[in-house]
């Protein structure tokens, strides 16, 4: 689309717009009718030029953290050329603009923070919710917000959260091509817990306790409220709040507003999309499969609610499919006898003696497989990797918890103590494997798989809703790419750099969803791949001229 030279900012305000900015490489038209002459070195850059350049800088920085702030810097600067850097890298540079530097960065944010980006709404500001949003100099299709209370696994970072968001969208970007000028990172502020931070001086967020009960409920409804007042349609994702505030907002709004959770909901597809993988190279159906999980948390719960999902749209009755899955948390296994459970384990505890380990889970529950998110580090011990591969032919093992030092097991351990037999996927990034003369590969369950596509269809269609359908179609798409060479060398998923075509597909599926079951705010058109790839934003420069 080309931009009419009368409605760009001129001069110095267009190189300090990073939505507009192209710096060396405005062209000498350009720069005669912007004008630009003069603020420029005369000698006129491709942005080809220009990336290799940022690398070649990037490249030399000694630690993730500085070249974080290198890429941060450059995001800020001149958004094409961060996204041309971004896309044109992926494997590079995902690690850096998100897990794992995003978490050491947002642990240090106060004291490496350069420029505002998004905003911030703290428990202040009560009553004028919608005012504040109105401040926001674009318009909204997307919000990523958090509260900064359980980032990553680092715990409660406070308003210093406000890097997951922001990190986010820029995979949104980078993964689906959503344009960045219609995203919105916002970070709710109310209070923390965190002690170090309370006593550091350079943190950014209020200095008090964080705010609980109906003063915080009160904020997140205003803040819901206002973000559809002032910009109808947006999707609202909620991003690293803490598990007793995530389910109960996800209940709260998923019927209301567009919205949905990444931490339950996205890992749960990436997860179904590799067990459909495993499923395929053990020519097995979902039914078949027994699933015992180590953790009881956000990504367990939406895991298992989605196998469910998937196994009643086969046609098995949602009482045989719960029985399929089974959750094992801090306390033990979880069975109908126990008490106070929280709400999203009960559809799992299903009667049985009481168990207090996980390895005594196994050895009673004789499972098919098993699923690490508990965030309990070395938790597949060479034991019950033994155990799982006297137990099955082609036992399956995904070691999900992040970052790496929290994975139940390495790809290496997986695959060295099943003889080279299991079906493996990992949350953190593992080196492909070398066993008995082949080499394994196994892939990485990265939400960026899921979450972007997903995003994308529900903007082009305008979703009123996001539903477990949606995530379904998801899966089934991201599986559907996982290609027979994938599955030779043990890739359950497909390879990271496919991720913007997959995007652009899932969102298709998606979007089939959503006009089938009457959620679109527009009417279908003909082409649905036409209509997502028509929002398909797309980082290379235009001419403005
Ligand atoms: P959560 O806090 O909601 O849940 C953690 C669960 O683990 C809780 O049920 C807790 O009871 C249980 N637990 C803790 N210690 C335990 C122990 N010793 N034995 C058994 N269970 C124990 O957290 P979450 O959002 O579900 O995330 C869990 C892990 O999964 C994290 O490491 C996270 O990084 C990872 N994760 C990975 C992906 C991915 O790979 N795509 C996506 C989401 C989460």
């Amino acid at each position: 689309m080309k931009i009419h030279p009368h409605t760009l900012p001129h001069g110095m305000a267009l190189l300090q717009n990073p939505l507009l900015n192209k710096g060396t490489a405005f062209t000498e038209m350009e720069r005669d009718v912007l004008g630009l002459r003069g603020l420029l070195p005369p000698h006129v850059q491709t942005q080809d030029e220009q990336v290799a350049r940022f690398l070649e800088n990037m490249r030399r920085l000694p630690d993730p953290i500085d070249k974080f702030m290198a890429l941060s810097g450059l995001h800020d600067r001149n958004e094409a050329l961060f996204f041309r850097v971004v896309c044109d890298n992926l494997d590079e540079i995902m690690p850096l603009i998100y897990t794992p530097t995003v978490g050491l960065a947002c642990q240090r944010f106060g004291h490496i923070f350069q420029r505002h980006r998004g905003m911030f709404i703290s428990i202040h500001d009560r009553g004028r919710v919608a005012d504040i949003l109105k401040n926001w100099p674009n318009k909204a299709d997307i919000i990523v917000v958090t509260d900064g209370e359980r980032i990553l696994g680092l715990g409660d970072l406070g308003a210093n959260g406000m890097g997951i968001p922001v990190g986010k969208l820029s995979l949104y970007t980078a993964c689906a091509g959503i344009d960045p000028a219609i995203c919105l990172p916002v970070t709710l502020d109310v209070g923390t817990n965190n002690e170090t931070l309370l006593a550091d001086p350079y943190y950014v967020g209020l200095r008090r306790r964080r705010v609980t009960g109906a003063a915080y409920d009160e904020l997140v409804d205003e803040f819901i409220t206002a973000a559809r007042e002032v910009f109808p349609n947006v999707i609202i994702q909620f991003e690293d709040f803490a598990n007793h505030n995530a389910f109960r907002l996800l209940e709260k709004y998923r019927d209301k507003i567009c919205t949905f959770n990444d931490d339950i909901q996205g890992t749960a597809a990436v997860a179904l999309a590799a067990v459909l993988s495993a499923l395929r190279v053990k020519g097995t159906q979902l039914a078949d499969e027994k699933f015992l999980f180590l953790g009881a948390g956000e990504a367990a719960t939406g895991i298992a609610d989605l196998l469910v999902a998937a196994m009643v749209a086969q046609g098995v009755a949602p009482e045989l499919a719960r029985q399929r899955c089974w959750l094992v948390d801090s306390k033990g296994l979880v069975v109908a006898s126990r008490t106070g459970l929280a709400q999203q384990k009960l559809p799992y505890a299903h009667p049985h003696p009481e168990v207090a380990s996980f390895q005594g889970a196994l050895h009673a529950l004789q499972p098919t497989a098993i699923i690490g998110v508990a965030a309990v580090g070395g938790a597949f011990t060479t034991e019950v990797l033994q155990a799982m591969a006297a137990l099955n032919a082609q036992p399956i093992v995904f070691a999900l918890s992040n970052p790496t030092s929290k994975a139940e097991c390495t790809a290496e351990e997986a695959y060295q103590a099943t003889e080279g037999r299991a079906l493996f996927a990992c949350g953190s990034p593992f080196a492909p494997v070398q066993y008995n003369g082949t080499t394994l590969v196994p892939r990485q369950g990265n939400n960026s798989y899921i979450f972007p596509g997903l995003g994308l269809g529900a903007i082009a269609c305008g979703a009123r809703h996001i539903t477990d359908e949606m995530f379904l179609a998801a899966a089934q798409t991201l599986a559907a790419y996982v290609t027979p060479e994938d599955l030779q060398q043990g890739s359950l998923l497909p390879p990271l750099t496919s991720v913007r075509e997959v995007s652009v597909h899932i969102a298709v599926a998606v979007a089939e969803v959503i006009f089938e079951r009457g959620l679109a705010t527009r009417s279908r058109p003909e082409s649905l791949l036409d209509l997502v790839r028509g929002h398909v934003y797309d980082p290379r420069y235009t001419s403005y001229v």
